[in-house]
């Protein structure tokens, strides 16, 4: 009787695996496959713009710019300076009285980049200088492989991509930490004070140019074997955007194989997961539109960031180009319209139990996570979503059998963060964050749930069928 009462009422939080069955596990399996073989050629924002076009080319997405007008069922999408993608699908309800359903994720993740004058050399050995970017924990990024991305531009406009360190016969890179018999100092130090952001510096040679008369020799063969390369010189290095990440690729984890253990899952497992919802999607009731962002991890701003106007942009091309365009009506279309902020939640992590709230937390494999609000010290800088748009989130998860969690980030006053939801909700969006759960969140390796990942993909493809 109790037991039956117990049943009713409480709330559920269940590991997601119990219940999967031979053919949910394959299909589990077969949509983790693909994310890692799509991370590990889309390890930054300009590579994951380029493999995400790819995709949308493929399935019958048009550039928007293409196009003269549009009707229910087109599909577009408009790519931001290569580093930021808005996809969208004209839905057969007039946009007008119904908005959009819009899912927003971001594609640059936490990384290393080069300064504007990189190269030094130092008895003997060349360096590249870098400035880290995003929230890092600095000692990690010592003492791994690490490869190079990113382009170079020359002043006559001509673009070099640069990609090396990621196949098995190309050369990596790294940054060297002090050996433990000589550290008692460094290990003296808080943890964060270990590794100094100016010592974080790239190791790339050791061969000098055979000419005494020459100082910085191995800056000079450097540079010689760069040019001859890429065809530039030093000054070019002041037009480019040059990135490091992990050069070891995204892996299935554990016996069981039920995790994925990648660099750059936050945010591009949630990238990932929605633009593929978006690929299978067909026809659709309401415009659905899918956000890859850019500089969230810095904080959103510059025009490739969700706080500029490109945004608008690409909505007011779509309401041009169906021909109802006039005064306001982008501020009323924004109104009506629902989103999922599709970004990655801090996963309990039971070693370090002690920053999270048991019962409010995030657990691996327990299914997608709603976070109500983000924001730190007395929910500061959260957009909170209404209680009546959690229902209305919370019934699409139900009425299609996706599990969820409603989770918060760490213990109150211990930290927190942010994501994009609220710049969508000052504009009048009815916005809620909805991710997967990450361990080791920033690091060079970050795990993830695939039962997790599979909810996602559930629910983005759920969302936009509303
Ligand atoms: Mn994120
Ligand atoms: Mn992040």
């Amino acid at each position: 009787m109790e037991e039956e009462q117990k049943e009713k009422l409480f709330a559920k939080r269940e590991e997601g695996w119990k219940k999967v069955d031979e053919k949910q596990k394959q299909e589990i399996m077969e949509i983790s496959d693909k994310y890692m073989a799509f991370l590990n050629k889309s390890k930054t924002e300009r590579e994951f713009i380029k493999s995400a076009k790819k995709l949308a080319d493929q399935n019958g997405y048009t550039d928007i710019i293409n196009k003269n007008e549009l009707k229910a069922g087109d599909k577009v999408y408009f790519i931001n300076r290569e580093k930021s993608m808005y996809l969208a699908i004209i839905g057969e309800n007039d946009i007008q009285e119904h908005g959009m359903h819009i899912i927003g994720s971001h594609v640059d993740s936490p990384r290393l980049d080069l300064k504007p004058n990189p190269l030094c050399e130092e008895t003997g050995m060349a360096y590249f200088k870098t400035h880290y970017y995003g929230g890092i924990k600095k000692y990690q990024w010592t003492t791994i492989p690490l490869s190079l991305h990113g382009v170079i531009v020359k002043t006559s406009g001509e673009k070099v991509e640069i990609n090396i360190g990621e196949n098995e016969t190309d050369p990596i890179f790294t940054i060297t930490d002090l050996l433990p018999h000589l550290a008692q100092e460094q290990m003296e130090k808080k943890l964060k004070d270990g590794i100094e952001g100016e010592n974080l510096k790239l190791l790339i040679g050791s061969n000098p140019v055979n000419d005494d008369k020459i100082q910085e020799k191995v800056k000079l063969n450097i540079l010689k074997i760069l040019n001859q390369k890429y065809g530039i010189t030093e000054a070019d290095f002041m037009s480019a955007e040059i990135e490091l990440v992990p050069a070891f690729n995204a892996r299935s984890l554990g016996f069981d194989e039920s995790m994925v253990a990648g660099y750059g899952q936050d945010d591009k497992v949630c990238a990932y997961t929605s633009l593929l919802a978006m690929m299978n999607l067909d026809k659709v009731k309401n415009t659905a539109v899918c956000i890859l962002s850019d500089k969230e991890e810095i904080g959103s701003m510059g025009n490739t960031g969700m706080e500029s106007h490109m945004f608008d942009f690409f909505i007011s091309e779509i309401l041009n180009k169906l021909g109802i365009n006039k005064p306001n009506l982008l501020d009323r279309i924004f109104c009506f319209s629902k989103m999922l902020s599709s970004d990655v939640d801090a996963g309990y992590d039971p070693i370090y139990a002690s920053v999270s709230d048991s019962l409010n937390a995030g657990y691996l494999g327990k299914g997608i996570a709603l976070n109500k609000y983000t924001g730190a010290r007395g929910k500061s800088g959260a957009s909170d979503a209404n209680a009546e748009y959690v229902a209305w989130v919370r019934n699409v998860l139900e009425k299609n059998d996706i599990q969820y969690q409603i989770t918060e980030l760490g213990k109150v006053d211990i930290g927190g963060g942010g994501t994009i939801a609220y710049i969508l909700a000052n504009k009048g969006v009815d916005v809620i964050d909805c991710g997967v759960p990450v361990l080791s969140m920033h690091s060079p390796y970050e795990v993830t749930n695939k039962y997790d990942i599979y909810s996602a993909y559930k629910m983005y493809e759920a969302f936009w069928k509303e």
